[in-house]
């Protein structure tokens, strides 16, 4: 077992709620508590080996002088992470985290896993990149694998290299397919950065000044902040209405999450997903499910759609595809597919031999480890816990998700769901100190977004939340 203690002196934080509650006499005391109770961090055999290279001062310098502006770090201090292994991350020093984001819901077998790191070796010894112009096995193998995860008549792959690339290939088949331009997405949505992609992604500060066009966003059918509460029909009619009142009357789509992610794990009201289907299709559209982050089990089931009974035309997917594999991929039916043999569509990398390797040693860990099956069950061990600290905490507004993909929204006013955007940063930053590392999302900035490894288990869980529940405490609000 091994056991790793604080940093012996409480971090220079800005914020002046933090100095509110924690006055410089009390720091010692504060850090003598913090080492206790990373003490109860589960055990887990492993000892990563000496790291030797640039400080964290150093890096960030360098990322300051030579990386673009827009890329940012989390936390007042930013981390070093510099190995990782099944659900923990290590930094500079050793210092062991419990990795609860899994690098934004991608490495879902865990880090380093063994069984996904050992052929993808063994591929890159052998050969990195034949182009798809030439036969091998890798992409054969994983699109077949990879097909057979899928409904009716979803048997056709495309590879990409990002969730942003699979959605832009996505939009533009439902165009091409139907002849029509017009596609709907769901306010508050993620769907990628590139030029269709940011017009379907509906959140002001994810979109350029550039021009977008053809996409109508619907009202966003969120239980906890939607005008109509969990009633699914009733958003769903807004879809009807963009139809009929900002088109032709046809499109060519309708984009949506099965859970969104970025917009702060927010789940769609029940029934919404199957009747805003039934009115997509009336429309002649094509019903594209984005299963970037809720896809490859994350949802205990295998894709987030699974959830609403329906069948999507389209699925593209990416991040936990591959482990941390720069792997993407779009599936839909031969019928659907054919629209692209109108042109040529290339990819270079698309379904390079390593990153397919990759993908399909990730279809075997999640069979073989069963990490649908425990995204499941830790993943509902995992709500009720963060549920019943709900009713301790003033400050958690709204528990919710499904599986291995859940969010604490942090509001300051349960009542008028003020958003506690610096309360959530700040805990976010005690939590770190605690040894667990959660992401952050939705539009204000006041959603946990809990998105581990699939091997999380229930001993983790139990921790986060001790974690989480301390760091509230600590800001002196019950
Ligand atoms: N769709 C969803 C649902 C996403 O969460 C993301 C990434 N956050 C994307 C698409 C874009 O993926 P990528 O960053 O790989 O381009």
């Amino acid at each position: 077992m091994q056991r790793f203690t604080a940093k012996k002196s409480v971090q220079n934080i800005s914020v002046s709620l933090w100095r509110r509650c924690l006055s410089s006499s009390s720091q010692t005391a504060a850090v003598k508590d913090s080492d206790e109770f990373l003490s109860k961090l589960p055990p887990f055999d492993y000892v990563p080996p000496p790291y030797t290279g640039p400080s964290a001062d150093v890096i960030l310098s360098k990322r300051k002088e030579f990386l673009s502006p827009s890329v940012s770090c989390l936390y007042r201090k930013p981390l070093n992470i510099v190995d990782g292994k099944m659900q923990y991350l290590f930094d500079e020093s050793g210092r062991r985290y419990l990795d609860a984001f899994a690098g934004i819901a991608v490495v879902n077998c865990g880090h380093c896993h063994p069984d996904v790191v050992e052929p993808v070796i063994n591929q890159i010894k052998r050969l990195q990149h034949p182009t798809v112009l030439y036969l091998n096995h890798a992409i054969a193998d994983f699109s077949e694998a990879l097909a057979s995860k899928l409904p009716g008549d979803l048997k056709v792959v495309f590879f990409t290299n990002s969730g942003t690339e699979a959605n832009e290939l996505a939009l533009m088949m439902a165009r091409l397919y139907t002849g029509c331009q017009d596609i709907v997405s769901i306010r508050n949505g993620y769907h990628g950065n590139a030029a269709g992609t940011m017009g379907a992604t509906a959140q002001s500060m994810w979109k350029f000044n550039v021009v977008q066009t053809g996409v109508h966003h619907a009202i966003n059918p969120d239980p906890y902040r939607g005008v109509f509460g969990s009633d699914g029909e009733k958003y769903a009619r807004d879809v009807q209405d963009l139809i009929q009142y900002g088109t032709t009357g046809h499109i060519a789509g309708f984009i949506c999450e099965a859970i969104q992610g970025v917009g702060g794990i927010v789940e769609l009201a029940p029934g919404y997903l199957s009747a805003a289907y039934d009115i997509v299709k009336k429309a002649g559209g094509l019903f594209i499910a984005d299963e970037v982050q809720s896809g490859f089990a994350r949802t205990g089931n295998f894709w987030g759609f699974e959830a609403h009974n329906v069948v999507p035309d389209i699925v593209t997917m990416a991040k936990g595809i591959g482990n941390g594999f720069p792997l993407g991929a779009v599936v839909t039916t031969p019928e659907i597919a054919g629209v692209l043999t109108r042109r040529c569509y290339f990819n270079t990398f698309g379904g390079n031999a390593v990153s397919t390797t990759a993908g399909l040693a990730v279809l075997k860990v999640i069979e073989k480890e069963k990490l649908q099956e425990n995204a499941s069950m830790v993943g509902s061990y995992l709500k009720d816990k963060l549920t019943q600290l709900k009713e301790k905490h003033e400050l958690i507004g709204d528990v919710r998700g499904r599986g291995l993909m859940l969010g604490v929204e942090l509001v300051t006013d349960r009542k008028l769901k003020t958003p506690a955007t610096a309360e959530t940063l700040h805990i976010m930053d005690q939590m770190k100190e605690n040894g667990v590392l959660v992401g952050k999302g939705g539009y204000f900035g006041n959603v946990f977004r809990i998105t581990p490894p699939l091997c999380f288990t229930k001993d983790d869980a139990d921790y986060l939340v001790e974690a989480m529940d301390y760091s509230m405490s600590k800001m002196g609000r019950k």
